[in-house]
């Protein structure tokens, strides 16, 4: 937006900026977006390519599918990112005064020349736009939607880093995911290599809160992998410490946008991590809005914003299904094996459709 020429200001809770300890995949439909922002090298630098070796297995380590790595016309643009690398790179080069931490929004009016939001720091904001990128549990999602709670999956993910040395075995670019009974477990490298980032996603009977900082339960975890194939019952013996996050998403809503009021990212469209796109269409939202949004002036906003959501809705909506449907596979409960082997492989067309 700021490249468009769009005065803008981001207001975020946390202070400082959150390390949160854990990963997440870049895809090359979310990378090709940065790529053009000329923030391909600076991710290349802190990033870990994904490619050779990357593969789908059952639990016992029966092979079944080889891991789509490139989008059609053979570009590799995956990467699994330490999430602290990647909130690095996206603040490179921004003005020092594009960013304001430490304030959490609690308030949102809006009339039909302006928008205004509070903050609980006391200060006040207005604006021609308000976006609201606040996540799952979103706060301004209320002024655009009638109010709904998340829905519960059933599964928490158990998640952590190891260090790549003390599995110097480990294939260095291999993204691999085994599926057993109501579970799976994946694995991918972060931070240049030197990171191994793992899931396990394990179904639970109570509710688990989503909260990036819970500590799980490491032979709890351990032990939902007993009897797995003797690679990932290896790398478990290397986990010290892990966090876990309970799995929510949400079915698509009726609108993502009311007057000046723009919903993002999982604030618009929450899915559950099983096609690792919450992120990556977090990313293609914001550059569709920043092109609706450019030239734009302040009158021509409400109808820019509908022109966003007009656009993006028919992806967003079609993933957000996805999700739902890839974890019922990745945890053996899409019917028989072998058509649930078969859809795997299939898969790869959905792949090249999302990374093109
Ligand atoms: C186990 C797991 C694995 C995943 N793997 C992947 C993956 O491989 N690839 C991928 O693309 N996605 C992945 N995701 C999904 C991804 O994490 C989310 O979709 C993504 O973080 C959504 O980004 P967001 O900016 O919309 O929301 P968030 O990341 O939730 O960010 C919201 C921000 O808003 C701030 N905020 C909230 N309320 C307020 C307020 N009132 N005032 C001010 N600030 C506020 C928060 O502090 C936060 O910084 C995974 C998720 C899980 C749980």
């Amino acid at each position: 937006m700021l490249r468009r020429g769009i005065d803008l200001t981001v207001w975020e809770q946390a202070y400082p900026l959150g390390d949160t300890g854990t990963g997440l995949t870049l895809f090359p439909n979310g990378r090709r977006q940065l790529e053009r922002m000329q923030l391909g090298y600076a991710l290349v630098e802190v990033g870990a390519k994904i490619g050779e070796g990357s593969g789908y297995y059952r639990m016992d380590g029966t092979f079944v599918s080889r891991v789509v790595t490139t989008d059609s016309n053979g570009w590799n643009g995956i990467y699994g990112m330490h999430r602290a690398d990647l909130l690095r790179v996206l603040t490179l080069g921004l003005p020092s005064t594009a960013i304001r931490s430490g304030h959490r929004c609690i308030g949102f009016e809006q009339s039909a020349s302006f928008a205004r939001l509070k903050f609980a720091t006391g200060q006040t904001d207005t604006a021609d736009v308000v976006i609201a990128a606040d996540g799952i549990q979103s706060s301004l999602q209320k002024y655009v939607v009638e109010p709904s709670a998340p829905e519960y999956s059933g599964s928490r993910a158990y998640r952590g880093l190891i260090p790549k040395d003390k599995v110097p075995e480990w294939p260095k670019e291999a993204h691999l995911i085994w599926m057993g009974d109501g579970k799976h477990f994946m694995v991918y490298p972060v931070r240049s290599g030197h990171l191994l980032n793992y899931v396990g996603f394990v179904p639970t009977r109570n509710e688990t809160i989503e909260s990036w900082s819970a500590t799980g339960d490491r032979d709890e975890l351990a032990s939902s992998f007993q009897g797995w194939d003797a690679r990932v019952v290896g790398l478990l013996e290397n986990v010290e410490t892990c966090f876990w996050w309970g799995l929510y998403d949400r079915r698509p809503l009726a609108l993502w946008t009311k007057g000046r009021l723009a919903l993002l990212g999982d604030a618009a469209h929450a899915m559950l991590p099983h096609v690792g796109q919450g992120a990556n269409q977090a990313i293609e939202d914001g550059v569709a809005l920043a092109v609706f949004l450019e030239g734009r002036n302040s009158a021509e906003i409400p109808d820019a914003l509908r022109q966003y959501e007009a656009f993006r809705r028919e992806r967003t909506d079609t993933v957000q299904a996805e999700a739902r449907k890839q974890g019922l596979r990745l945890d053996s409960k899409s019917g028989s094996l072998q058509q649930r082997d078969q859809e795997i492989a299939k898969s790869a067309e959905f792949r090249k459709w999302l990374y093109d």
